[in-house]
């Protein structure tokens, strides 16, 4: 089947629920996917930085498989024999007391909402049910109905109500709007680091460091999303590492698998994980064997082969070439390590159109909130990969705006 053949079928059987470029992938290796034309492509999506590792990691996969043939899969009725050696290097690693595991993202956040609300009437004393969570405009935490419930974004709640209560939105940003609406019954702040979906937005120095000492001062849990922006896609292993703070829950996924299967889940110390009890909390899939052993693998190949040092350097360097670029198009380049956000003009008619052009030339990236390329390479990049790819950036930032397709 052609290109437009696998389209059709997708349109004709699938819920249109996503607008993707139309490239069909059929294989991928490292940054490169081919698609079923046999043509070549560099990945600079990354699957949203849950392929930080590079595509099917070979260490990673051989994870995969080696535990498939084993055991897949016992719920957590029982145990398996992967899952106590994930906790304690996933603790070790990272500094936290415990680990929670679920699959995807969201299930994850959830998992950190529910952790935070118990927490707020076993251990602070609020009165049940009236426990806030603070979080901010433009944040992307997932699409279940409590979190696309305190979206800012119109699109992602319109129609799905009623949402779920106990939620405050505060702007981005803001030190003082969080210390203005600070009060006993605050529960938690809810953050992202650096805003990912929301445009790559980097909050102003020193922001997660005050939303820290405001927690603290405040007796609040703060809890980072590090999602997206963790496990080496800012040049740290988490982003809140940027302001030397330890947030009371961090919230993982992505690249916790390196993109061979869902696996997140939250890590806090005893006296936030101390509320769940057998039966609070759960789901059939989270903790199971594959997902232990395909997050080991994953976390130890991303320290073991330098991935976080070279999102760091190579990050540097792409940031600067992007910025020297003299572009009309382009109104403000900004990031942290290899996620890098290339913000147009609106005049340049929206991001998707030069996603578009790129995709031409061979480079996958796609828009995000209309006028940003997102860049989030995989963390394996080289500096010559990043030279090739700024060819063809240059190409299309420096042309006439490129035609709508
Ligand atoms: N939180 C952040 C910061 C994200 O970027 C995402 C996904 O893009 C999610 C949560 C949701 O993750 P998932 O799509 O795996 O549910």
């Amino acid at each position: 089947m052609r290109t437009d053949e696998y389209i059709a079928l997708e349109d004709r059987y699938g819920a249109h629920n996503y607008h993707p470029l139309d490239v069909v992938v059929q294989r991928a290796e490292g940054i490169w996917v081919w698609d079923v034309e046999g043509r070549k492509y560099m990945d600079f999506l990354a699957a949203y930085s849950a392929v930080n590792q590079g595509h099917c990691h070979p260490r990673i996969l051989e994870a995969l498989v080696e535990q498939s043939r084993r055991v897949a899969l016992t719920s957590r009725a029982f145990r398996n024999d992967q899952l106590g050696a994930f906790y304690k290097e996933i603790c070790e690693l990272t500094g936290y007391g415990k680990f929670l595991p679920m699959n995807t993202g969201a299930e994850a956040v959830e998992t950190a909402i529910k952790a935070a609300r118990k927490w707020a009437y076993e251990v602070k004393g609020v009165p049940e049910p009236e426990a806030e969570i603070l979080v901010f405009h433009n944040n992307f935490h997932g699409r279940t109905t409590t979190i696309v419930g305190f979206s800012s974004e119109d699109q992602y709640r319109q129609g799905f109500g009623p949402f779920t209560p106990g939620f405050r939105l505060l702007p981005f940003g803001d030190v003082e709007a969080v210390r203005a609406a600070m009060h006993p019954k605050v529960a938690a702040i809810l953050v992202e680091p650096i805003q990912g979906e929301g445009g790559i937005i980097v909050p102003p120095e020193g922001y997660l460091r005050a939303l820290r000492e405001i927690a603290t001062a405040h007796r609040a849990l703060l809890l980072a999303d590090e999602i997206q922006a963790g496990l080496g896609r800012t040049g740290k292993m988490f982003a809140f590492e940027h302001e030397g703070i330890r947030p009371d829950v961090v919230i993982v996924g992505k690249a916790l698998s390196g993109g061979l299967y869902p696996v997140s889940g939250i890590l806090a110390d005893d006296e936030v994980m101390g509320v769940f009890r057998p039966g609070d909390h759960g789901s059939t899939y989270g903790g199971n064997p594959v997902a232990a052993a395909v997050a080991r693998t994953a976390l130890r190949v991303l320290v073991e082969e330098g991935m976080v040092e070279n999102s760091a350097r190579l990050g540097a360097y792409f940031l600067g070439r992007l910025r020297a670029l003299a572009s009309p198009h382009v109104k403000e380049v900004r990031g942290r390590g290899l996620w890098i956000g290339i913000e147009l003009h609106p005049e340049a008619g929206g991001a998707r159109r030069f996603c578009e052009r790129l995709q031409q030339l061979g480079l996958l990236c796609k828009e995000t909130h209309t006028h940003t390329i997102r860049i989030a390479p995989p963390l394996t990049i080289r500096q010559e990969e990043i030279d090739w790819a700024m060819e063809r950036l240059s190409e299309v930032l420096t042309a006439p705006v490129p035609a709508a397709v």
